[in-house]
């Protein structure tokens, strides 16, 4: 029960990385808040979390519009009270190779939910941890191609790197209330996002973790949980890396 007494948001919370997460946040004492734009799934998660003795509470936001991210801290803090943690972790994937772009579809909208819907998650939350006076927790999910280029991903690629600067950056400028920020990349989780494709692909995205296999969601919920406790007051302002190894595996010999 690391996070008893903490009121934690997740976007994105009603698939894959986020609803594991508040499932993980929830075993471990936190009220939650799930906060995502499929409004159906969102209240299902809520409800599985209060089945099982959590308490949860749901809410739809695109996390593309700051009134909307600012609406749902507010419902964090109606229903709970307050808010410690937001886990900024919505995202859409997907790309075309560059000359092919048109921007009003391949660059603009993505950018807008991967990149400019963390910088609206960091900037509610910290302010609310602000003007409650106490200290907080932001963590937000880059990607392994927040660190390097990646095929038919120009704009993802760009939009996660920007996580990891607004990271390091929020990270500066809120310690002195307290606050701290961290980045995670994950490296292929078993999520829908990687269910959509066909087998050959998924074991070659397999084959690119030193297990061989792909992440499950939970195993990147135990580590935001992690982060999301006092355990982890000491790493601010970084990437935690939860890929597997990806990062630093270029090639298997055998
Ligand atoms: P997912 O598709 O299962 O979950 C993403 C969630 O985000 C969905 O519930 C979706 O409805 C929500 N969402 C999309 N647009 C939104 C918006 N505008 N406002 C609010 N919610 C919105 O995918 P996932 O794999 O769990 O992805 C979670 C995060 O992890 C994403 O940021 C993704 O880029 C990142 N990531 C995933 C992988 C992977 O291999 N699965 C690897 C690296 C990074």
């Amino acid at each position: 029960m690391r996070l008893e007494g903490k009121v934690a948001l997740v976007t994105g919370g009603a698939s894959g990385i986020g609803e594991a997460t508040l499932h993980k946040l929830a075993r471990e004492g936190a009220q939650v808040v799930v906060a995502d734009i499929n409004d159906d799934d969102a209240r299902r998660v809520a409800a599985e979390i209060e089945d099982v003795g959590g308490s949860a509470t749901a809410v739809k936001v695109d996390v593309a519009v700051y009134e909307q991210v600012e609406a749902a801290v507010q419902h964090a803090v109606e229903t709970f009270g307050k808010l410690d943690v937001i886990f900024n972790n919505a995202g859409i994937a997907g790309g075309k190779p560059l000359l092919e772009h048109d921007p009003s579809v391949d660059y603009e909208p993505m950018i807008a939910v991967d990149q400019t819907g963390v910088y609206y998650g960091i900037l509610a939350a910290g302010r609310q941890f602000v003007r409650q006076g106490t200290p907080g927790v932001i963590i937000s999910t880059s990607s392994i191609y927040g660190e390097q280029a990646a095929e038919l991903a120009f704009t993802y690629s760009a939009a996660k790197a920007a996580v990891i600067s607004f990271t390091r950056s929020a990270a500066y400028e809120l310690a002195g209330h307290g606050i701290r920020c961290v980045a995670i990349t994950p490296g292929r989780v078993g999520t829908p996002i990687i269910q959509q494709f066909d087998d050959d692909l998924k074991a070659t995205f397999a084959a690119e973790q030193l297990r061989d296999r792909l992440t499950e969601p939970d195993e990147i919920a135990n580590v935001v949980a992690f982060l999301a406790s006092d355990e982890a007051n000491v790493i601010n302002g970084t990437v935690v890396h939860v890929d597997d190894g990806y990062s630093v595996f270029k090639q298997r010999l055998d």
